[in-house]
């Protein structure tokens, strides 16, 4: 089945075409700008290898969606004939609430809940919206089905959503553990389940997505039992710019010094926080590797290394507490952008880890970079099994999708 995944943010749409029987993507692209001076599309015609760039004005979603049809259609970078070919819509979701344990195909009934949601993640949510608006208009009558990030943290029990703060908080507000990353998590769990080669019941395993944004989860019998994100992505490990898990209390302390709103602090602590927060210069990791590398001449070398090993010392935290939790770890996963190249980061974390069977092969993990490939990065005599496993959200959204339609 040929399934367009589409991954709508408030000015942007992603999308990608699959083949769920043979999962090759033929095209993928991203539209920009939408509804702003200098929208453009890039798009990638992958089979004959071709890539343009071109202006195109769009005002809203459905006009980006238009162009991503025309494209997909195009006689030079085109891979179908016509709209025909597609068979259903896939949506990335960021957050579904406590309304949804899975993936749905999209009715009237299930835009009214995901309307509910968007007080959780209101500017994804809204974008969300606009996306799959933006597919009724320019393919009408397509099925779409919805993949929400949280869906896969469903499993979690009371003891590890609910906060300690006073009960009608969750009951009046929804305040609670969520989760985020769930696609991914479910993707590398479900893979490294493969790999254990034991029955999916009897596994242990911690995933890390260590990305931009991070999130650590522990995955026992495929499902989760706990993860590092809550209500918000911005709980759990430092992240690019997020301070990940802070004492509550520095809120209302920081707010009344500097004389801050709720917003300004909230904004502090989503986007001048994490990396760029520490270092005072970047949240992408590899300037944080480059300055490592050059050793105590560079300027940012010391700001940079406490950077990268407060995330370390998090990370182990994490392993260390959901290996406690499962009573026993069969597997540590790395993946996303820092999990799958960055050599260092997983040397640092899997290092002095021996009492909880943890083994890393020094030279396997090196082979673990910008590949594309499933890499083993602990040695044989490792009790549990660490390795890097490229995510593919994508894929699921794709596949999950085709199943949903397959029964219509
Ligand atoms: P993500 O949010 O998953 O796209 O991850 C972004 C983070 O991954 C940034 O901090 C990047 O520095 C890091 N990253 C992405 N690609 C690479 C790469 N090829 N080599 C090293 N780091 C990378």
């Amino acid at each position: 089945m040929n399934i367009l995944v589409v991954n709508a943010g408030s000015s942007s749409l992603k999308y990608q075409l699959i083949d769920t029987d043979t999962n090759v993507v033929s095209a993928k692209g991203i539209c920009e700008r939408i509804g702003m001076e200098g929208s453009l599309i890039e798009h990638k015609q992958i089979v004959k290898g071709l890539k343009t760039k071109e202006a195109s004005p769009m005002k809203d979603h459905a006009d980006a969606m238009k162009i991503v049809v025309k494209y997909l259609t195009d006689s030079e970078y085109g891979c179908i004939s016509d709209m025909n070919e597609i068979q259903a819509i896939g949506h990335r979701v960021v957050h579904g609430g406590s309304f949804f344990s899975g993936s749905i195909l999209m009715t009237e009934e299930v835009l009214e809940k995901l309307e509910l949601c968007r007080e959780f993640a209101p500017l994804h949510t809204v974008a969300h919206l606009m996306g799959i608006k933006g597919c009724l208009e320019a393919m009408p009558g397509k099925p779409q089905v919805l993949v929400f990030d949280t869906a896969f943290h469903q499993t979690m029990a009371p003891e590890a959503y609910i906060y300690a703060l006073p009960y009608e908080y969750y009951e009046k507000y929804g305040i609670r553990r969520y989760g985020m990353h769930g696609t991914s998590h479910r993707y590398v769990s479900a893979e490294m389940i493969k790999l254990l080669g034991k029955p999916a019941e009897e596994t242990k395993i911690v995933t890390c997505h260590i990305g931009n944004g991070s999130s650590i989860s522990a995955v026992k019998g495929g499902k989760v039992m706990d993860t590092s994100m809550g209500f918000t992505p911005l709980a759990g490990v430092e992240m690019g710019t997020r301070c990940g898990d802070i004492d509550p209390a520095i809120v209302p302390y920081i707010m009344d010094k500097k004389g801050l709103t709720g917003a300004q602090i909230n904004d502090i602590m989503n986007k001048k926080s994490g990396f760029l927060g520490i270092t005072g210069v970047s949240s992408d990791s590899r300037d944080l590797e480059d300055a490592i590398a050059d050793g105590p001449s560079n300027p940012n070398y010391e700001k940079s290394l406490l950077a990268v090993n407060i995330l370390k010392h998090q990370i182990k935290k994490y392993i260390g507490s959901y290996a406690a939790i499962m009573n026993g770890l069969d597997a540590v996963v790395f993946t996303a952008g820092i999990g799958e190249n960055n050599i260092n980061l997983r040397e640092m974390v899997c290092s002095d880890m021996e009492f909880l069977g943890i083994e890393i092969d020094a030279e396997a993990n090196k082979l673990a970079f910008r590949t594309s490939e499933i890499t083993k990065i602990s040695k044989d005599s490792s009790k549990v099994a660490v390795y890097v496993i490229p995510t593919n959200e994508e894929l699921v959204i794709a596949k999950d999708t085709a199943a949903i339609v397959a029964t219509l």
